[in-house]
């Protein structure tokens, strides 16, 4: 078999238009314009690349959008004071710190001090609550993105098993309940998961958020499921040339591709997504705080 690619480029593009036309309706019915603030602190290289990849997505789309970039030793107070400020303000219905912050700064602290309406990353405890019973709430981007691509390829998912590997906060354990609440029976695996491959080889639908290059051969999948690879990692590619380097996910791509019905490729899978989930986000959070209907199909 050979899988059917899961083309995670073309379906952010698609999801950025709807984003865009309801951008476009707001401002002409309504005269609301959506304002995404992000927060930058300290100079991570990685992190300022995606800091200028939202920022210049948001004004495509029609939005406002708001950089804070702070000093790397910007104390919590003054931290929390931009925040506070950007919850008060009219004008932004979305807020993003982006993370890592540095090692003095409390996260959790920091993430708990944002609006819960404007959390477009939905990180904040209160969100990850309405999520875990089931609620209204917002929703992280990166599962929601994943979400969207195998509503799309499957229609229904009920009664699918699922099996998430990893259990980090921001990709594993929403995503899990992201599957739970559409009916699939659910597996999270993990680093002390025994006898994982038999786990994995059960599934209709494996979503792998590792970090870990290529773990997931075509061994550990179930011939025709549906194969979702969130990991981003940096490899060496001497193919390419002296200390050239190339990015693969946490699924051996052409072995998974050999046996699964579906995958998503690394690049261009999960990644374009999670950007074009922020801007539906906060598109949704703009139409909350506004007492206006939500676009259709951009939320769980
Ligand atoms: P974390 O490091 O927070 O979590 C990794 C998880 O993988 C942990 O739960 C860990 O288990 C588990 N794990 C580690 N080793 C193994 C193993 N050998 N077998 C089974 N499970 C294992 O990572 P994130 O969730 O933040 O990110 C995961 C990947 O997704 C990374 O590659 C990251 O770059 C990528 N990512 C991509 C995004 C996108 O937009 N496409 C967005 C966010 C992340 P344990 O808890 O037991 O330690």
């Amino acid at each position: 078999m050979t899988a059917t690619v899961i083309d995670g480029k073309a379906f952010a593009a698609k999801v950025r238009g709807q984003v865009a036309d309801h951008v476009a309706r707001l401002k002409e019915a309504h005269g609301v314009t959506p304002g995404l603030a992000v927060v930058l602190v300290g100079e991570d290289p990685a992190s300022q690349v995606y800091v200028r990849s939202k920022g210049k997505m948001t004004v495509e789309v029609g939005m406002k959008s708001v950089e804070h970039k702070l000093d790397a030793d910007t104390s919590e107070a003054d931290l929390l004071a931009v925040v506070k400020s950007l919850n008060e303000d009219p004008e932004i219905h979305g807020i993003l710190v982006q993370l890592p912050l540095p090692g003095h700064l409390n996260e959790d602290l920091v993430i708990n001090s944002i609006d819960p309406a404007k959390d477009v990353d939905g990180f904040h405890i209160s969100n990850v609550g309405l999520l875990g019973t089931g609620q209204k709430s917002m929703v992280p981007c990166t599962p929601l993105g994943c979400l969207m691509m195998l509503r799309d390829h499957h229609g229904s998912l009920s009664g699918l098993n699922a099996v998430v590997i990893g259990r980090s906060n921001i990709v594993g354990k929403p995503m899990a309940q992201l599957l739970l609440g559409d009916s699939c029976t659910v597996t999270i695996a993990h680093s002390r998961t025994k006898d994982i491959q038999d786990v994995v080889r059960a599934a209709d639908v494996v979503v792998a958020a590792v970090g870990r290059p290529e773990m997931v051969t075509g061994e550990w999948i179930k011939p025709g499921a549906t194969v979702i690879d969130v990991g981003i990692n940096r490899i060496d590619a001497p193919e390419k040339g002296e200390g050239k380097t190339r990015l693969v996910g946490d699924c051996h791509y052409d072995s998974c591709a050999e046996v699964a019905g579906a995958i998503t490729p690394v690049p261009g899978g999960v990644g374009p997504m999670t950007i074009a989930c922020l801007l539906a986000n906060t598109v949704t959070a703009c139409c909350r705080a506004n007492g206006l209907a939500e676009p259709e199909g951009l939320t769980a």
